[in-house]
């Protein structure tokens, strides 16, 4: 197996979904947004969850996670740890 160098360090599940909102506005710096890019390119659960955000933000017109429900948002991230659950 060959591993890809990168020159900065990958963005967690965690990390992704506390940026999200950030991402969505185009408030993060581009470095990070190119970190997030490059993450939802390979992680099919956050590529969702971001698509989810979308769809909400588009629905309700407003970017705060409170239109997130915390169960929501407990559900996804032990969905993260199950999926990411041998490393
Ligand atoms: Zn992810």
């Amino acid at each position: 197996m060959t591993q890809t160098a990168n020159t900065y360090d990958e963005l967690s599940c965690q990390e992704l979904v506390e940026l999200v909102t950030d991402y969505l506005e185009g408030a993060l710096p581009e470095e990070l947004h190119t970190r997030f890019d490059e993450h939802i390119a390979h992680c099919t659960g956050c590529s969702t969850y971001v698509e989810q955000m979308r769809l909400t933000i588009a629905a309700t017109g407003s970017l705060t996670l409170e239109s997130i429900s915390p169960e929501a948002e407990r559900t996804l991230l032990a969905a993260f740890r199950d999926w990411k659950r041998s490393g």
